[in-house]
């Protein structure tokens, strides 16, 4: 086993309360139990706190050897953790689930800092957070094998075994629920992880592993390797890592599913989507508006399951003007957070440029709205009269932008939504239940919403799209969760020479 370098303590709460300004401890490798500094990749880049634009933190990136360092410290904790009856494991999460509730505030915080998203955002994210932690909780009733006799005296049973140790590769925009997406099924299935989070957002994990280590999770049963590219390239490298988790952009989705399969490994990768609404003339107005613009906006639009396009069939001016007049009362910087670097600020502000010069109307313009702390802002915007043509249309924009595309049937409306290779969430809005189903029988999406704008399945239900915005067979929480972290062991037996015998006996 590959020694680890020396550690500090614990680096504690994070102290900020209030938007304020507040600085938190350098994120550095978490291995055996321990804080420590990465072998020998020096490179220290800034966690900005996106509200600011300042630096809240350093991030030490970690490199191939930490990886490998990870790894080995995993497998040996992995020997002794697997032996643990599972209603034991499980058990680490209760007392986490305790924690993280008696903590939530100061969590929700430092995930707001990191992030951006408002406190309210945040706290919901730590909530959905310890809905996951619940379903890991309930897996020792759920996760009994089946038995039964196969033939005179031959019994076959399954189990479900651990794979030794796992990996888990997470994105920016939900620094706290995702890890917890993968952890809960993961550690009760009996493995040991090593977890790669966001760069971007380090800081929510670290107390998420003092938290599990003050729930009673051994040593090394859960390591986190800090860093980019290299240490994810690692992971899809390495032996001893027997499954990857990621969630992320569907470019690297893909290439971290090539990659890892490529070396036998399993692999689920979650990427990332253009979720489009239908809007029919019927929809009930508040509950569409209402809906329609919390589902754009929130979390500043940096949400898989934000909508992205809308598309208006027939005359639904109404509900559209009923969006814009709501969009349009939202408060920068109270209800609604920064995005995540200057360089998503431009990249947004350029989509919507490019739609302007393209003959799109902006009926709601976020482009010029700041906040006194600086920091990376873009109001809610909605761009009217799209085509499919443009990129709004198209591309993946991850910020609080609503394109409209005027359609003049459902029909029409299917054919549009089914032509972008994503297929993570849509919706309708409709008070006609045929209508309803028509959509839910033919859209190209793993998760829908019937007047639902963001259609997140909630625990114990799975949560993964289609296409382009996953990679690799089933859903990454619930019960999928835990048979993608698990094998199934089948084992046939019998105790006595049987006379009746057959081909089994
Ligand atoms: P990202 O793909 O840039 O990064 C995700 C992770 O991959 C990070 O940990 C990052 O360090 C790592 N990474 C980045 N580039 C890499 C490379 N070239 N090789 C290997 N690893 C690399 O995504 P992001 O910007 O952090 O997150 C936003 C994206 O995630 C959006 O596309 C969003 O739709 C998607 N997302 C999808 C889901 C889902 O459930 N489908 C959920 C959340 C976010």
């Amino acid at each position: 086993m590959t020694a680890v370098s020396p550690s500090s303590t614990l680096v504690g709460p994070f102290s900020g309360r209030s938007d304020d300004f507040v600085t938190y401890a350098t994120a550095r490798n978490w291995i055996g139990g321990l804080w420590c500094d990465p072998k020998s990749n020096k490179s220290i880049h800034d966690v900005l706190n996106p509200r600011f634009g300042k630096a809240i933190a350093q991030v030490k990136h970690g490199g191939t050897d930490d990886v490998d360092s990870a790894a080995n410290t995993a497998a040996k904790a992995a020997l002794e953790w697997s032996r643990w009856p599972i209603r034991d494991r499980a058990h680490v999460l209760y007392r986490l689930r305790e924690l993280m509730l008696k903590n939530i505030d100061e969590l929700s915080w430092l995930v707001s800092h990191e992030n951006g998203k408002v406190f309210a955002e945040a706290k919901a994210e730590v909530e959905k957070g310890i809905e996951c932690v619940e379903f890991g909780c309930s897996l020792p009733n759920l996760a009994a094998g089946n038995h039964l006799e196969v033939s005179r005296g031959v019994a076959c049973e399954v189990a479900y075994a651990p794979l030794g140790v796992v990996a888990g590769v997470t994105p920016f925009n939900f620094p706290i629920m995702v890890p917890l997406w993968m952890l809960p099924q993961a550690l009760v299935g009996g493995n040991a992880f090593v977890l790669k989070p966001s760069e971007r957002v380090p800081l929510s994990t670290m107390r998420l592993a003092e938290l599990l280590k003050d729930a009673g999770l051994p040593a090394g049963v859960l390591n986190i390797v800090q860093g980019g590219k290299e240490v994810v390239e690692a992971l899809c490298d390495h032996p001893l890592v027997k499954a990857i988790g990621f969630v992320g952009s569907t470019k690297v989705a893909k290439a971290v599913y090539g990659r890892a399969s490529m070396h036998g490994k399993r692999a689920l990768c979650l990427g990332g989507a253009k979720n489009h609404l239908i809007v029919v003339p019927d929809a009930d107005l508040e509950m569409t508006a209402e809906n329609v613009v919390a589902s754009f906006t929130g979390c500043a639009g940096q949400r898989c399951m934000a909508a992205s396009v809308l598309l208006a069939v027939g005359d639904v001016d109404h509900i559209l003007k009923a969006v814009r007049d709501r969009a349009a009362k939202i408060q920068i910087g109270k209800d609604l957070g920064p995005v995540t670097s200057q360089a998503a600020r431009d990249r947004i502000t350029g989509f919507i440029d490019a739609a302007e010069k393209q003959g799109a109307r902006i009926v709601l313009d976020g482009r010029k709205s700041s906040a006194t702390s600086g920091g990376f802002w873009v109001g809610p915007t909605i761009v009217d009269g799209v085509t499919p043509d443009m990129p709004v249309a198209r591309e993946e924009i991850f910020g609080p932008v609503l394109s409209v595309m005027r359609v003049p049937n459902l029909d029409k409306a299917l054919e549009i939504e089914n032509s972008n290779p994503y297929g993570n969430a849509s919706s309708v809005y409709t008070s006609s239940g045929d209508i309803a189903r028509r959509v839910m029988a033919h859209v190209e999406a793993g998760m829908c919403g019937v007047n639902i704008g963001v259609p997140v399945p909630r625990e114990p239900f799975g949560f993964g799209g289609w296409n382009d915005s996953c990679f690799g067979a089933g859903n990454i929480t619930g019960w999928d969760g835990y048979r993608f972290w698990t094998r199934q062991r089948k084992i046939t037996s019998k105790w006595a020479l049987q006379r009746d015998q057959n081909w089994m006996s």
